[in-house]
Order: structure tokens, then sequence, then C-alpha cells
């Protein structure tokens, strides 16, 4: 039975502040520092590269982790690359892809910089790129992406929830109208995965991006990157690990996921990042998503209820709650919040400046939620964000 009061007992660090930053990074319960410590103390080698025993232990816990995530997300074990972040997977999409000139890439001006970047610079190579303007309140309208797929587009790249709106994109329905115009489709699941159910065979998705520190609660510096064919991106970095033959001036490369796994990687990270999927299933995500909807939801109602208050994004919204004090700087309400009251929330651009940039608004101050958040923790917030709202405008 899914209860936040107990679960807190895994996350020292709630003991002493009110941490609402999730969607920057989340807590790390004790059971994934305890697996990476066990790396460390216990068995601690290099992963596919020895005959010894502490060699095979490490290479089998870190394919185990495979398992488990590619599981988790509902792929295939070979098709679960294990990368730094959602940001390393998406340039491996864009680095690895056969461009030409003129073609076309269809994202929003709704994306984190992770997912604009990275097609933004392909214009060098002369590709084209659009990007849809989403509703005001962060959604995008499947059929705008529709509209702006021309014959020339080879991928639309999109996020599944906003991590500036708190909005959720029908994937699965985009994912179709790429497919329908023989284009490949891009799914940012920074602020999804661990969040809500999520699996990429009912999306179809062909390439999938997500880090580890959100909502799988894992390490940081461990992302994964899901590719539908792996054939469809030449990996960006050659070296150990990557080969399954060289004869001194030639080589034939590794079947995946090894060809896109560029030497010594993120082991401990990996081996954690395996241990949290199993903690989140054992939470269960669907228990997760309507406890932290609901804490979002009561957010934004409740905000939004006090003078001099404005709250962004839809009222269907992930448990991302952006907001602002009119007349106050977010940066400043930020630290009122957490000087007063250590109420840890995310300020400012959200590294998605053409986003926030839609609300007409310098920042904003962004509450996000987690598993392992309290009703208690929303009134505290509410209670002080009305205190800066009456005494300081
Ligand atoms: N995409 C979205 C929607 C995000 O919210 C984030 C981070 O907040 C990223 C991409 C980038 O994630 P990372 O910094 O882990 O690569």
């Amino acid at each position: 039975m899914f209860n936040p009061t107990d679960i807190r007992k895994d996350f020292p660090v709630l003991e002493k502040y009110v941490y609402l930053d999730s969607a920057a990074t989340t807590q790390t319960p004790r059971q994934v520092v305890e697996a990476m410590c066990d790396y460390f103390y216990k068995y601690a080698a290099n992963h596919g590269r020895g005959a010894h025993r502490l060699a095979r232990e490490t290479t089998n816990h870190y394919e185990d982790a495979r398992e488990a995530v590619a599981g988790f997300i509902g792929g295939e074990y070979e098709h679960t690359i294990f990368t730094r972040n959602t940001t390393e997977s998406i340039n491996m999409v864009a680095l690895g892809l056969d461009w030409k000139a003129g073609d076309h890439v269809v994202t929003t001006h709704v994306e984190h910089h992770s997912n604009l970047l990275p097609w933004i610079r392909l214009k060098e190579k002369g590709v084209e790129v659009t990007a849809v303007t989403p509703n005001p309140d962060g959604t995008v309208d499947p059929g705008d992406i529709d509209s702006a797929i021309t014959e020339h587009t080879k991928l639309v790249a999109i996020t599944h929830v906003s991590n500036v709106f708190g909005s959720v994109m029908d994937v699965e329905e985009i994912t179709k109208i790429a497919h329908r115009n023989g284009c490949m489709s891009l799914v940012d699941a920074a602020q999804s995965v661990g969040h809500m159910p999520f699996d990429v065979k009912k999306i179809d998705c062909d390439f999938m991006a997500v880090s580890g520190h959100k909502g799988m609660l894992g390490p940081q510096g461990t992302g994964v990157l899901y590719l539908k064919d792996t054939d469809s991106i030449k990996p960006v970095y050659l070296g150990g690990g990557t080969i399954y033959a060289m004869t001194g001036d030639d080589y034939k490369l590794e079947d995946a996921p090894g060809r896109f796994e560029y030497g010594t990687p993120n082991i401990p990270g990996v081996i954690g990042l395996g241990r949290s999927v199993e903690y989140v299933t054992g939470l269960g995500v669907e228990d997760i998503q309507r406890h932290e909807e609901a804490l979002g939801r009561d957010a934004a109602k409740r905000l939004s209820e006090i003078d001099k208050v404005e709250v962004y994004g839809p009222q269907d919204r992930a448990a991302v709650v952006p907001f602002n004090v009119v007349g106050l700087n977010p940066h400043d309400v930020a630290m009122i919040l957490d000087e007063t009251r250590k109420i840890c929330v995310r300020s400012g651009y959200h590294c998605a400046i053409p986003s926030v940039k839609l609300l007409k608004v310098d920042g904003t101050i962004r509450a996000s939620f987690g598993a392992y958040n309290l009703a208690e923790e929303v009134d505290l917030l509410v209670d002080t964000v009305e205190q800066i709202a009456t005494t300081l405008t």
C-alpha cells in the first residue's frame, strides 16, 4: 500500500527540508545508495572487460540493471542504451542520424534546451527546423504537429511532459502522425518516466531519451536512450567497448547496446539505476502518479486563489506547478521560501528560455513533486507564498 509518510524514511535529507524541486532532480532512496556502495565495497571492477571474478560480478550487475531498466520502460534489452542523461541521449540521435541538406525536423517551443539546441545546430548542415508554438497553457495540439510536417520532415522531436508548464503531450498520437507522414519520432521523457505509466512499445516512438536522476529516483550521471531500430543511428563516439573486431586500420562494430557505450561507463550509477527502478516499481507507478498529481493540482488551485499570485499551465497537469508573485522577482521569492521555511523550489528559466518567454515573464517559480512529498508540504508552501504576497507586494 503506497504511503508517502512511510517511504520518507528512505530519504534522510527530507527530515530537514521541504524538497519541492523534483523536476530538477529527485532525492535518491537509501536502497539505491546502498546498491552503489555495495559495488564499491564488495566487488568493484570494470564492466565487460575481464575474466576474473570481480569483473564478471560487475558485468552481471550492470547487465541485470539493463534488464531491469528495459523492463521498466517496456523496451528490449539490446535496444536500451545507457547514457549520462537525457541531454546526451538526444545529442546521440542528432549526431548519429544521417542528415542531408534540406531534411526537416519538427519540434516545439515548449522544449527544454536539451531538445532544441541539438536540432538547431543541425542548421549548420542545411537541416531546417520548425518549432511549433504550443497553446497558452503549454499543451501542443497533435494537429499542429501534423500541419508543420512537410515532405522533407525526417523527425518529430517532442517532450512528453513540459518542465516549464507541467503540460502532458499526447506523444502516442504525435508518433502516429509522424509515422503516417513517413517520419520518425523522438520522445523526451525526462519528466514522465517514473512519474506516470510509460511504455515505449505502446507509444511506438523511434527514440526515447530519459535521465536516471528524475522520476526513476536513480543517481545523477545516468540516462537511457531507447532505440526502436538499433541500426537507425551511428555511434557518435568509438573506443573501448564499442567494437567487435579490429584489424589495425579497420574495425567491425559491436552489436547494440555495446556499440553505443564507449569507454568505461558510470558503472556504480547504472547499478544504482537498476536498483532504483525496482524501488519505483515496488511503490507502484500508478500510485505515484495519483499521489503526485493530486499534490500538484491542489498546489496549483490554492496558489491561484491567492491575490497577486499567477499560476501557469493546464488544469490537467503533471506534478509541475509554475507560478509568480506579481511584482516580485522569482529568485527572490525562491530565496525567501528557502530562508524562512527551508522550502526548496526552482526559479528562473528552467533551461527552457523560449518556453518561459511564451508566458511573457522573466522566469517563474516552480514547485514540483515527488513520491515522497506530503500534503502538509503543500500547505506550508501555500501559506508561505500567501504571506510573501500579502507582506511584500
Ligand atoms: N528534457 C526535459 C523535459 C527536462 O526537464 C530536462 C531537465 O530538467 C532535460 C531534458 C535535461 O535533463 P538532463 O539535464 O538530465 O540531461
